[in-house]
């Protein structure tokens, strides 16, 4: 049987790896030229990623390349003094099994994963797919699939193909987050350093392994910008005239963007879809169901459903129908809970008043002078709002021990 996956990110490597355990003949399409390496801000793995990981062998490689941060630093716009955060402490608030990770780097293990029994066409993309799984590529041959599966984040192009222009699926939760390389020196190692501002915050870290160390912005303007995903000239300046002035040494960091090093920029935007298949097309991952980039556990997600659309199309014996039907009942709960704990974040993360941004600060500290007991008892009562990645159920689907 045939599956057809566009992406080789995070969802579509996962995807692959486990449909070609499940004796799947599996081809993924990459519009790149090659695995993307441009960045970006490192991402949360949360506990039933990590316990796919592990099913899958690479949670020692995921462990050896965490970034390694303990401290955060919060510098407030006013305030005589920055505030030292015990960041160990706050993520054991949030998850008793977790990892912070490079994008890049959680993106090559997965793809190592599985690489060798699944066919990458790198530089190409799906420009048509037919009801009967007829595929049509800008660059290779046609082909027919049994299964097509969007694995190609936010923007989707099969998304696009199958379920029409975005409007109406996206909810803009009202920020930006873009992610810049900077000189490894601008950071401390183990450290990630912050500015707040109403509406803006800024923040520096790096990781033992990184020759460079990544600024990353979030904001959050009084209108949506006017800009296309893919300019990334008008993305630097935009991200440019809205930081400038807010400290010297932030205005270092966006010095940096006069040069050639990797960017990332994106909006926090939501996916609404209620069903993410049509026919024998599917989506997995943030093509489907993104809670928005850098304040839900996307990431997160995108494993669970790789992990979960894998084991249903197993059981299914291979039938899109009934498969992603099933698909769509396991993800249901966790995609809305994660949508609504994104909501939340979106608007708390980067307060619009100095109260608030005060407010977040003093939460940060508090959090990391009470007792961890106590702290993680609070948090234990909180199992759709901060633990809720970590109580997250799914089947368990057996693992056979052939490969191909
Ligand atoms: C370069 C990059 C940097 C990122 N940095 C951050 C970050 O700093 N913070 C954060 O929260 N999230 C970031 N993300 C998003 C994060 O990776 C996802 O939220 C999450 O990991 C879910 O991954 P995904 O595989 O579903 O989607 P994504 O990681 O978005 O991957 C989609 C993949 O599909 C490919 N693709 C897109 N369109 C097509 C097409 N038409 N045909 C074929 N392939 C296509 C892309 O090149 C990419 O490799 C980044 C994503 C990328 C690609």
């Amino acid at each position: 049987m045939r599956v057809l996956i566009s992406g080789a990110s995070i969802a579509g490597p996962v995807l692959a790896y486990w449909l070609t355990r499940r004796g799947f003949d599996v081809t993924v399409v990459e519009r790149a030229p090659a695995l993307r390496k441009t960045g970006g801000h490192a991402v949360d793995l949360f506990r039933p990623a990590m316990n796919i990981s592990e099913q899958m062998g690479v949670i020692e490689e995921i462990q050896a390349r965490a970034t390694g941060t303990t401290r955060m630093i919060l510098r407030r716009s006013g305030a005589r003094h920055p505030v030292d955060v015990d960041y160990l402490k706050l993520v054991s608030v949030i998850s008793d099994r977790h990892v912070e990770i490079m994008r890049d780097d959680l993106s090559q293990i997965y793809y190592d994963a599985g690489r060798e029994h699944v066919e990458y066409l790198f530089g190409d993309q799906i420009t048509a797919i037919a009801d009967d799984g007829t595929v049509e590529f800008a660059a290779s041959q046609s082909r027919r699939y049994d299964v097509v599966v969007g694995a190609d984040g936010l923007h989707s192009g099969v998304r696009q193909l199958v379920f029409g222009p975005d409007a109406g699926h996206s909810r803009f939760l009202g920020g930006y987050l873009a992610v810049l390389s900077v000189p490894k020196s601008f950071a401390h190692d183990g450290e990630a350093t912050s500015f707040l501002d109403p509406g803006r915050w800024a923040m520096v870290y790096t990781a033992d392994h990184l020759d460079d160390a990544r600024a990353v912005f979030l904001f959050r303007p009084d209108a949506p910008l006017d800009y296309h995903h893919r300019d990334v000239d008008r993305q630097r300046s935009l991200l440019r005239s809205v930081f400038a002035g807010m400290s010297p040494t932030v205005d270092l960091w966006l010095a940096e963007l006069d040069g050639p090093g990797p960017f990332y920029f994106d909006s926090i935007t939501q996916l609404e879809l209620t069903s993410w298949s049509r026919g024998r097309v599917t989506l997995v991952g943030d093509a489907g169901y993104c809670p928005g980039p850098g304040v839900g556990g996307s990431t997160s997600l995108a494993v669970l459903g790789a992990y979960v659309l894998a084991g249903e199309l197993e059981r299914a014996g291979g039938d899109p129908t009934a498969a992603f039907a099933a698909y769509e009942a396991v993800m249901a709960d966790p995609v809305r809970h994660s949508r609504a704990f994104a909501r939340t974040v979106a608007r708390s993360l980067v307060p619009r008043s100095t109260l608030g941004v005060r407010a977040l600060v003093g939460a940060g500290w508090a959090l990391s002078v009470l007792p961890s007991r106590l702290t993680r008892t609070i948090a234990r009562f909180n199992d759709k709002g901060v633990r809720l990645y970590d109580v997250m159920g799914y089947p368990d689907y057996p693992v056979p021990d052939r490969l191909g």
